[in-house]
């Protein structure tokens, strides 16, 4: 089967987003590329992460051709691979509907450093211009606001991670959706959070390099 070991693990990580939590039914998707093929797995559109089999996960080209579909890929494949074209760096892509940073993303804000964890993403975590679910616009706009960093908000809808491995970008999704619920409760206490200068953050991009590789 092309693509085995990513399509494998793009069932795995599907059923993780449900068991954690951090989205419900068949919202959000999942993806593994294969740098070397030029290909990557694609989570199937509109089905329960716990029947999906990895003969039904779909490759995709860098191009947007489908390769091998026996299912439709998720509508946001274009999210995804104009992600992996823009930062070859990236092995992985998680898009959500967690709970919280959806919340955040609906005052199209960024989030802050309220918690070191956010070294994780970047500085803060910004949020990408709304466009609607499934549109190239939609996926310009994330490759945009996600320079330097590596989670956004989508502006009314949710939020998407990318690391060189899935486990990086699933904990990525984690701990952003952790920190969101940070300033949400913070925020609901009626307070402004103090940030964290970008001086302590930096600090954490060297600890979090340095541990638990390969997570980079
Ligand atoms: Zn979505």
């Amino acid at each position: 089967m092309l693509l085995e070991k990513e399509r494998i693990a793009v069932v795995e990580y599907g059923k993780r987003l449900i068991t954690s939590g951090l989205t419900k039914g068949t919202g959000g998707n999942v993806s593994m590329i294969n740098r070397e093929q030029g290909l990557f797995a694609m989570s199937p559109s509109g089905m329960d992460y716990f029947s999906i089999e990895p003969e039904q996960v779909a490759v995709l080209d860098l191009e947007g051709n489908w390769i091998d579909a026996p299912c439709k890929p998720s509508t946001e494949h274009a999210l995804h691979r104009l992600l992996y074209r823009d930062r070859p760096e990236l092995g992985a892509v998680i898009h959500a509907h967690t709970d919280y940073a959806t919340a955040i993303s609906c005052l199209r804000q960024p989030l802050p450093a309220l918690h070191y964890l956010i070294a994780l993403a970047g500085y803060e975590v910004p949020c990408a211009e709304y466009a609607t679910f499934g549109t190239v616009q939609l996926a310009e706009n994330v490759v945009a606001a996600m320079r330097g960093t590596r989670a956004v908000l989508l502006a009314n809808h949710g939020m998407i991670a990318g690391a060189a491995t899935l486990s990086a970008a699933f904990k990525i999704v984690e701990e952003i959706e952790y920190c969101a619920k940070l300033y949400c409760i913070v925020r609901a206490m009626g307070e402004v959070p103090s940030i964290l200068p970008r001086e302590e953050i930096e600090k954490h991009f060297v600890l979090f390099r340095s541990y638990g590789k390969p997570e980079e």
